[in-house]
């Protein structure tokens, strides 16, 4: 994958593909000291472009480094991507870290900050799912508490645990893990947020120890449009089994339903339906 013909921007300019490459004692490597964004482009045009932007200097501040690039110059760099690349629908990931240098222990603040942006088109991330409901299996690994992990960063610490309940999960059929968090509530899947139906009411995980998805986000507020009551609130999971709907959030997933979680089954339902598509009519707008 590493080896294509395209462009990627990488520390101020347009390099080829096959040469955005970085040194193996790249602190971010050794030490997680990187964040990164999912965005993506729906005709030319990226969803909620500088929110991401914004999140990424966030992220980067959350975990002590300044990204030494602007967000109008993030904004510049990732149109030059999708131009150079020729992409319309595309997905669009940027990432900042903390490279090489002269610190190679746990201390870095000498070593330079790098930023990479690139784009390719990326599919339904939860394959047929947006139709049928994504199967779930429930995570072993819980979403750290809040003075454990900088939750709100986009942090790539914070996907060590999601890969290895994604694996888990795909080991047995399923496309994703619905995680715990460490107080045992309900939090979210490991790259995208979730919801539930009730007798015509939504809840979600009040995102006190996880990310605040900007897709999340959008979704209340189409949610709240059509005057449906939404409660952000703590979940339990022996509630699982009430909930009559279900759907997940974000850049890449996008809004798709769910169709089981362990043992309990969701319909999908005419409320999943109505926002997933709302979304899709909305991200293209
Ligand atoms: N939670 C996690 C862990 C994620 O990786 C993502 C994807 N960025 C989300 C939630 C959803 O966030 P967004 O809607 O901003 O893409």
């Amino acid at each position: 994958y590493d080896d294509r013909d395209g462009k990627i921007w990488l520390d101020g300019a347009l390099v080829a593909w096959r040469d955005a490459q970085v040194h193996v004692l790249t602190h971010g490597l050794h030490y997680a000291s990187s964040v990164f964004e999912g965005e993506r482009a729906y005709g030319g045009r990226i969803f909620e472009s500088r929110r991401h932007s914004e999140r990424l200097h966030f992220s980067a501040r959350e975990i002590d480094f300044e990204i030494p690039w602007s967000v109008d110059r993030i904004e510049a760099a990732k149109a030059e991507v999708l131009k150079a690349n020729d992409l319309s629908d595309a997905y669009v990931r940027a990432v900042a870290w903390r490279g090489a240098g002269p610190e190679m222990g746990v201390a870095s603040r000498a070593n330079p900050v790098r930023l990479a942006v690139a784009a390719w088109h990326w599919g339904n991330y939860y394959g047929d799912a947006k139709t049928k409901g994504a199967r779930l299996d429930v995570a072993k690994w819980r979403r750290p508490a809040p003075d454990t992990a900088p939750f709100r960063a986009k942090a790539a610490g914070l996907y060590m645990i999601a890969t290895m309940s994604k694996h888990a999960a795909e080991a047995k059929g399923c496309s994703d893990a619905l995680m715990m968090d460490y107080r045992g509530y309900v939090a979210e899947a490991t790259g995208a947020n979730v919801f539930f139906v009730k007798d015509g009411e939504v809840h979600t995980p009040l995102p006190d120890c996880f990310l605040d998805g900007i897709t999340r986000r959008t979704v209340i507020g189409m949610l709240r449009d059509r005057q449906i009551a939404v409660h952000e609130r703590h979940v339990m999971p022996d509630e699982l089994e009430g909930f009559e709907q279900c759907w997940l959030t974000g850049t890449a997933a996008e809004v798709t339903p769910v169709g089981e979680i362990g043992p309990y089954r969701f319909e999908v339902g005419a409320m999943a339906r109505d926002i997933a598509d709302a979304y899709e009519a909305l991200v293209r707008a």
